[in-house]
């Protein structure tokens, strides 16, 4: 009897569908759409997950060919890239083991252990690696028996562990594998899954960044190794490009700038927490004012609620699970000290505020009428981040965030969800900031059924869509509890941040049976709706200090105007204009110090103050001022009545640069 060959059907980008053998690699599909998009593939995409162009197709998936012109490429040669690295590694440290070596968002690295390196071996190491690109070497795939596998990987005790699991089927990798994939150039061979570009030829540029130490699989207890940074472009120039990114990054680095500007700290007592020093405190009060405005345009109304509870309320909402297995919860048990009652109970730090504005919505009986019923907090949360993920204002443990929920009916989410993107859409402009955003779908580690699921995606598309500002998908990026739109801001060099959120939340109000009553007189339960106009006034302010470098717009400034006396006898006038600053609200000093003329206008400019006032014999003569601003340009017998009509308006209109001695 002859076996029917089965088949397989893929989707692929333009929604159509294709009918492959069963077997067939997403090589077989291109040559399938075309021989000139076969001979052109790198790599593939299978249901968003880049693979190898070996990889076999599986039914229903969504297939995507990756060729030199596609994103995904650069991602493609900079493992060519790690593997490139690792074999100019191995040539000089013939004993070293080698770990795992991916490519990330800015280059790649490789985790070696028995190396001996420092940044100052860059040079040869780099002189090392082009060597290796110049003489283009073939990259080639082989495809190893588990036993043979275990052979070749025999005394590196990195790779056999990898190689067990790949065995086991711990790596997601379908249950039975029979072989697995090593690739190979030159004098070099490695364990890897690819893909991979044709040969080492193909990487245009390739630089080393950096050498960290870290721990085999993250993990304090496993062996130290040294984790070798590169990165690799197609070309040199876009390589001189990113070094030029990367110097200005560190120029604009909120950490530094923070000092500079005497903003902020973290104090050693309290690792991940911010101290927020006055002059920081005073761009957090504009911040707070400024989203205190916003929520009050959205109808919502501010409560606080505790930053300690009883963990239960998390074991209803989930999150108590959730946070206890990735040991990201602040929680202990008193039951040792204490054993009655209350004293005994199992307590934590807020991780969110969300159950807490459940619990208010829960005080009384609802109706449709006085939905959507919506709370917002500048609620502070506490999360257990690893010590070594925490970076200045950016990762940090405790924050404060611009939180709000809104409980609504199904038909009402639009609307919602419309007015608020509306609302992040008018925030970020005021920074200055273009937003990307993005719609974040269902996860693997989901709660709730996929038709719901399905229904939020859809609401929050229609929105999207009522916006009409364009979006992208990010499948399966979403929270474990409901579909989310991220609003990616870009700041002033083309970084993207993730600021604003808007979540649809099916799962809580049913977790805690929250209802309300319809206009049919009947119980419904009402949606959830999370929502952060800002995300954390922590991470915000880092992003602001960089965007703007530390050169605040007038109204955000912790200093808005500097009085500068030209000599002792004009200090009494300097005070005066101070106070007539003072009393309409600017936050202004005088420069009271022994310094010369020249040398204080150059710390105010180092402080990135927006507008100097220079007063002398003269100007108190004429009851005028000299006005300088941080752009250096200055103007003589100024009237200070209509220099502090242009700062009030200046401040009022949010204006992003200093613009009184524009023209
Ligand atoms: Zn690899
Ligand atoms: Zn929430």
């Amino acid at each position: 009897m002859s076996q029917q060959e089965s088949s397989v059907t893929v989707e692929l980008p333009d929604g159509s569908t294709l009918d492959v053998p069963s077997g067939a690699t997403v090589e077989d599909v291109a040559y399938e759409i075309g021989p000139g998009l076969g001979s052109d593939t790198v790599a593939g995409k299978l249901d968003g997950e880049l693979v190898a162009k070996e990889e076999p197709v599986y039914d229903g998936a969504a297939v995507e060919i990756v060729t030199p012109s596609a994103d995904e490429y650069l991602q493609v040669m900079r493992h060519s890239a790690a593997h490139v690295l690792a074999q100019a590694i191995l040539r000089e440290f013939p004993d070293a083991k080698l770990a795992t070596g991916p490519p990330t968002e800015e280059g790649f690295y490789y985790d070696f252990d028995g190396i001996d390196v420092d940044e100052g071996d860059f040079d040869d190491l780099v002189a090392e690696m082009e060597a290796i690109v110049e003489s283009d070497l073939d990259i080639e795939r082989e495809e190893v028996s588990i036993d043979d596998a275990r052979e070749r990987v025999a005394g590196d005790p990195y790779k056999e562990e990898i190689l067990e699991d790949l065995a086991a089927g711990d790596r997601g990798a379908d249950d039975d594998i029979e072989t697995v994939s090593f690739y190979g150039q030159g004098d070099f061979s490695d364990l890897c899954a690819g893909p991979h570009v044709a040969s080492t030829g193909e990487i245009g540029a390739i630089d080393l960044r950096e050498i960290a130490a870290t721990n085999w699989r993250g993990d304090e207890d496993q062996p130290r190794l040294t984790r070798v940074y590169g990165t690799a472009f197609g070309s040199e120039s876009d390589l001189e490009d990113y070094w030029e990114r990367k110097e200005e990054a560190e120029r604009r680095d909120h950490r530094r700038i923070g000092r500079e500007m005497n903003l902020f700290s973290i104090p050693e007592h309290s690792p991940g927490c911010v101290h927020f020093h006055p002059d920081g405190m005073a761009i957090r009060r504009e911040l707070e004012d400024y989203i205190r405005g916003k929520n009050d345009e959205l109808g919502y109304e501010e409560v606080w609620t505790p930053e300690l509870n009883k963990v239960d309320l998390w074991k209803t909402s989930g999150h108590y699970e959730h946070f206890c297995e990735e040991d990201e919860m602040f929680h202990w048990d008193q039951a040792s000290a204490r054993t009655e009652g209350d004293d005994a109970d199992e307590y934590g730090l807020k991780p969110m505020n969300c159950a807490n504005h459940v619990h208010l919505y829960q005080r009384e009986r609802r109706s449709y009428r006085e939905l959507p019923k919506r709370y917002c907090e500048f609620g502070t949360c506490y999360r257990n981040e690893r010590s070594g993920e925490l970076s200045g204002m950016l990762r940090v443990r405790g924050f404060t965030q611009d939180d709000g929920h809104a409980f609504v009916t199904r038909e009402g989410i639009q609307s919602e969800v419309t007015r608020t993107l509306e609302v992040i859409d008018d925030v970020l402009a005021d920074f200055g900031l273009d937003v990307t955003f993005k719609l974040e779908t269902q996860p693997d580690d989901s709660f709730g059924d996929d038709a719901l699921w399905e229904r939020a995606e859809d609401d929050l598309r229609s929105s999207l869509d009522a916006l009409g500002e364009g979006y992208e998908v990010e499948a399966g990026e979403g929270a474990f509890y409901g579909p989310k739109i991220a609003a990616d801001a870009e700041d002033a060099i083309g970084r993207e941040w993730t600021v604003g959120t808007v979540q649809l939340d099916f799962v809580q109000p049913d977790r805690f049976d929250l209802v309300y009553v319809g206009e049919d007189n009947e119980e419904h339960t009402p949606v959830m709706i999370h929502r952060a106009l800002l995300g954390t006034f922590e991470r915000f302010m880092a992003v602001m200090i960089e965007h703007f470098a530390g050169r605040f717009p007038l109204w955000l400034a912790p200093e808005q105007v500097r009085v500068l006396p030209l000599n002792e006898e004009t200090l009494g006038y300097a005070h005066r204009v101070k106070n007539e600053f003072e009393a309409d609200g600017f936050r202004a000093t005088v420069a009271d110090g022994d310094d010369t003329l020249q040398r204080k206008i150059r710390r105010a400019h180092d402080e990135n103050v927006p507008y100097m006032c220079i007063v002398g014999p003269d100007e108190e003569e004429t009851s005028t001022l000299s006005v300088r601003d941080r752009a250096e340009r200055e103007a003589r017998d100024v009237d200070p009545e209509t220099f502090r009509d242009h700062l009030r308006a200046e401040r009022a209109e949010k204006r992003l640069e200093p613009d009184f001695l524009d023209e």
